[in-house]
C-alpha cells in the first residue's frame, strides 16, 4: 500500500507542477502575445541602442493578408522625444506598439532603431531595450514582489521597492497581509484594474529601458491616482524615447509631437497647439472628447 501511495503522491505532485508550468507558460505567451513564427534571423546581432531613434519607414502590415491595417506608415521619433499616436478606434494605434516590439513582422517597409532594422537584431536584445506598459497587465501566479521584478531577475529588494514607490504601489503592498510576499493572480489576491496597471508601470520602471511604449497607461485608474502616476510616467519618460498610444487626448497634450492616424495612414502631425489651430481631424477629436467629458460630468 505504502509502495503504491508514494508513487501516486509523487505523480500527483508532478501533475500539479506540470499543470502549473503550463498555466504559467500560457500566461507568459499571453503576456508576450508572441506568435512563434517570429524568430531570430541567422546571424542576428544584439541591438545597440545609442540614442534611441525610432523610424517607421513606409510600414505596411495586416494581421490577415486580405485586410491591410497599416498602409505605408512613416514617422520618426527623435531620441528622447515623446510622440503620441491618436485616432479613432481600430485605426491601428496599438498595432504600432506590437510591431515595434516585433510580435509580428511588417509585410512592407521597415522599422529601425538607431539605424538597425529590428528584423536583423536578436529579439532578446530588442525586448530588453523596450518597456511596454500595456492596457492590461498580466499577472503571474506568484508574489506581488515577483510580479514587479519579472524580467529583472537580478533586482534587489530595494530596487523593487523604489519602483513600487514610483508607481504609487508601495503603501498598498505594505497594507497586504504578507507585504511583498503576498501571492497574486488567479490563485492569489485579485488586484483591481488600476492596481494591475500600477504593477505594469513598476515592472517597466524597474526594467529601465531606453524606449518606452505606453499603451493607454492610465486607463483604469481613478483621477487622483492618475494624476500622480502621470507625473511618475512623465519623470520616467525623461531621457527616453516614448511612444504613447493614446485613447484619450487629455494625457498627451504635452507630447513633443502628435500623430493622427486614420485607417492605417498618417493624416495629421504636429504639436497639440498646432493641430488645434489647424482645425482638422485632431481638433475634431478634441472637441468631441471635450463634449463627451462634459456630458459625463452632467450625468453625475
Ligand atoms: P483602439 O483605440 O480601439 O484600441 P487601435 O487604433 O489601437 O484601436 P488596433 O488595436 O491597432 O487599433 O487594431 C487595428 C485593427 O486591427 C482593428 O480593426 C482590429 O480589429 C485589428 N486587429 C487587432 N489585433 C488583431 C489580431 N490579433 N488579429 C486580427 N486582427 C486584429
Amino acid at each position: 500500500m505504502i509502495q503504491l501511495t508514494i508513487p501516486l503522491n509523487f505523480l500527483g505532485n508532478m501533475y500539479r507542477e506540470i499543470r502549473q508550468a503550463l498555466v504559467d507558460m500560457d500566461e507568459m505567451f499571453r503576456l508576450l502575445d508572441q506568435p512563434p513564427e517570429v524568430t531570430d534571423r541567422d546571424g542576428a546581432r544584439p541591438l545597440r541602442v545609442d540614442a534611441g531613434e525610432i523610424v517607421f519607414d513606409r510600414v505596411e502590415f495586416g494581421y490577415d493578408p486580405e485586410r491591410p491595417i497599416l498602409k505605408g506608415l512613416s514617422f520618426r521619433v527623435a531620441p528622447g522625444q515623446k510622440v503620441a499616436v491618436v485616432g479613432s478606434s481600430g485605426a491601428g494605434k496599438s498595432t504600432i506598439g506590437r510591431l515595434l516590439f516585433r510580435f509580428y513582422d511588417v509585410t512592407g517597409g521597415a522599422i529601425r532603431i538607431d539605424g538597425q532594422d529590428i528584423r536583423d537584431v536578436t529579439q532578446d536584445s530588442l525586448h530588453r531595450a523596450i518597456g511596454v506598459v500595456p492596457q492590461d497587465t498580466v499577472l503571474f501566479n506568484d508574489t506581488i514582489g515577483y510580479n514587479i521584478a519579472y524580467g529583472r531577475d537580478d533586482a534587489t529588494q530595494e530596487e523593487i521597492e523604489a519602483a513600487a514607490r514610483a508607481a504609487r504601489l508601495h503603501d498598498f503592498i505594505l497594507s497586504l497581509p504578507q507585504g511583498y510576499d503576498t501571492p497574486v493572480g488567479e490563485r492569489g489576491l485579485k488586484l483591481s484594474g488600476g492596481e494591475k496597471q500600477r504593477v505594469g508601470i513598476a515592472r517597466t520602471l524597474l526594467k529601465d529601458p531606453p524606449i518606452l511604449i505606453l499603451d493607454e497607461a492610465t486607463s483604469a485608474l481613478d483621477t487622483a491616482t492618475e494624476a500622480g502616476i502621470q507625473a511618475e510616467l512623465e519623470a520616467a519618460g525623461r531621457g527616453r524615447s516614448v511612444i504613447v498610444i493614446a485613447h484619450r487626448l487629455s494625457t498627451i497634450a504635452d507630447a513633443d509631437r502628435i500623430l493622427v492616424l486614420e485607417d492605417g495612414r498618417l493624416v495629421e502631425e504636429g504639436t497639440h497647439e498646432a493641430l488645434l489651430a489647424r482645425g482638422g481631424r485632431y481638433a475634431e477629436l478634441w472637441r468631441r472628447q471635450g463634449a463627451e467629458a462634459d456630458q459625463a460630468v452632467a450625468a453625475e
